[in-house]
């Protein structure tokens, strides 16, 4: 089926021509060969054509979205991007998502996507050039290495892994986990600890993002942590006694936490725009097994109450999740106190998701978790969403923490707003 995009009247010209031409493309060079490009992924062990023709597919589809000029929406026109502002990519995302995978056929793809963004804002002339320009030319591959299994991911502040000064060069020590493709990844951005905990000044700035190299001596990647029940290449690394040249800092000394927020704060409208992506094709998917599959006697899906209850749940929670995520990125571009919604939306959002696939999958019965279709890995992805970027339980403490500042400070809420 294909994705039902027309021009939203509340928007400009502008962005309804950008989501006009993703839906195109999804539309027409995506979903009808998405087997081809990735379905045979489930397979185990493919044949080599196979995966030949799949590279060679990707090949074509990506030269069609940068003829329509859709190419990296997260990236200033300097660094080979859309120069698309902040809600014109989020508007862009709900269609590109509809395909899962598409993302990387339009330039986009974690965590390199944001490492650019990281790199564009605090990287100097040079770095742009040794590392940046690289990355967005496909030329190198790279990795996030933030979280740690001995210290809770969830709090960055109590990470341990500690870089000092030695003449010019940093020396690292530390031990990661989960850092997303790191066996490909040519480089490294570290989280790094770079002052003693008892320093005065807040914790905030006692962090440091450092550019490693993974050819560079003591890096030892220990495995890839398996997920899911399957190899993955989300790393476990041992940095032992690296040295890098002190150059390779991104930003100021102590500014590696304010960089991991700025990382975090709009990508998490964008996670969101792309969740509400998946879901709408969950739902597509859901309502073509419902108006077309009988059950005892003879009936339609669509004539049981139950499935009923399932399109309108369904139907609520997308609606309310992307709302819910607009208004977020509206209050983020003009400038108010978004933190509260924007930790609302990484709750609701994944939770919705995971309640839209779940019915998507009960529907299409042992279809529905088989590789036959997108939803099984849609529904790990899903239930992932609420751990990683910070996990449910750490917003939810934000947002009651937010509101009740408000009602202490002798305010109330002020929904309107
Ligand atoms: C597939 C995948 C890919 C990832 N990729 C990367 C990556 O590329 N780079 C990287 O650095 N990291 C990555 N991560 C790690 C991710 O960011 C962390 O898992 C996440 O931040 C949570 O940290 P943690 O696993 O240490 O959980 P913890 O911090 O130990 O939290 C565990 C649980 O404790 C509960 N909890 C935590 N704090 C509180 C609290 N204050 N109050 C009540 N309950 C609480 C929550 O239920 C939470 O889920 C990835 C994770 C996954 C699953």
């Amino acid at each position: 089926m294909a994705m039902n995009v027309k021009p939203v009247p509340a928007l400009d010209d502008e962005v309804n021509e950008i989501r006009l031409g993703t839906a195109e493309i999804v539309n027409q060079d995506i979903l009808p060969v998405e087997d081809k490009l990735w379905g045979w992924m489930a397979s185990g062990n493919p044949r080599k054509d196979v995966v030949e023709e799949a590279k060679q597919l990707r090949h074509e589809v990506q030269n069609k979205v940068k003829t329509a000029k859709l190419w990296a929406p997260h990236l200033p026109t300097e660094f080979g991007g859309m120069g698309l502002s902040f809600m014109q990519h989020a508007y862009m995302n709900e269609v590109l998502a509809y395909s899962p995978g598409a993302a990387s056929l339009f330039g986009v793809v974690a965590p390199n996507s944001g490492n650019q963004k990281i790199l564009v804002k605090y990287g100097t002339p040079e770095q742009h050039e040794k590392w940046l320009k690289p990355l967005t030319e496909g030329r190198m591959q790279s990795a996030f290495s933030m979280t740690e299994p001995d210290n809770a991911g969830s709090d960055p502040r109590s990470l341990q892994t500690r870089a000092v000064l030695d003449g010019d060069e940093w020396v690292i020590n530390g031990h990661k986990w989960f850092t997303s493709n790191g066996h490909a990844a040519d480089f490294y951005i570290v989280m790094c600890r770079t002052a003693d905990p008892d320093d005065p000044g807040g914790l905030n700035e006692k962090m440091t993002q450092i550019i490693v190299p993974q050819k560079t001596k003591g890096v030892n990647i220990v495995r890839g942590v398996p997920v899911w029940g399957k190899a993955s290449s989300h790393c476990e690394i041992i940095y032992d006694n690296v040295r890098v040249p002190k150059e390779n800092q991104l930003g100021r000394t102590g500014t590696g936490h304010q960089a991991a927020q700025d990382r975090l704060g709009a990508g998490r409208v964008y996670h969101c725009m792309n969740s509400v992506g998946s879901m709408w094709r969950a739902f597509d998917l859901m309502i073509d097994r419902i108006t077309t599959r009988e059950v005892h006697g003879g009936e339609k899906l669509e004539e049981k109450q139950f499935m009923q209850g399932f399109i309108a749940d369904s139907y609520m929670d997308i609606q309310s999740a992307r709302l819910m995520t607009i208004h977020c990125a509206e209050k983020m571009e003009s400038g108010a106190d978004p933190r509260t919604d924007i930790s609302s939306i990484k709750v609701f959002v994944p939770q919705a998701y995971h309640r839209v696939v779940d019915r998507a999958i009960q529907v299409w019965g042992a279809a529905g978790v088989s590789g036959d279709l997108p939803l099984a890995n849609m529904y790990q992805g899903a239930r992932t969403l609420r751990i990683a970027d910070g996990p449910d339980e750490v917003h939810k403490i934000l947002i009651a923490k937010n509101i009740l500042r408000r009602y202490h400070a002798g305010e109330s809420w002020d929904f309107g707003n």
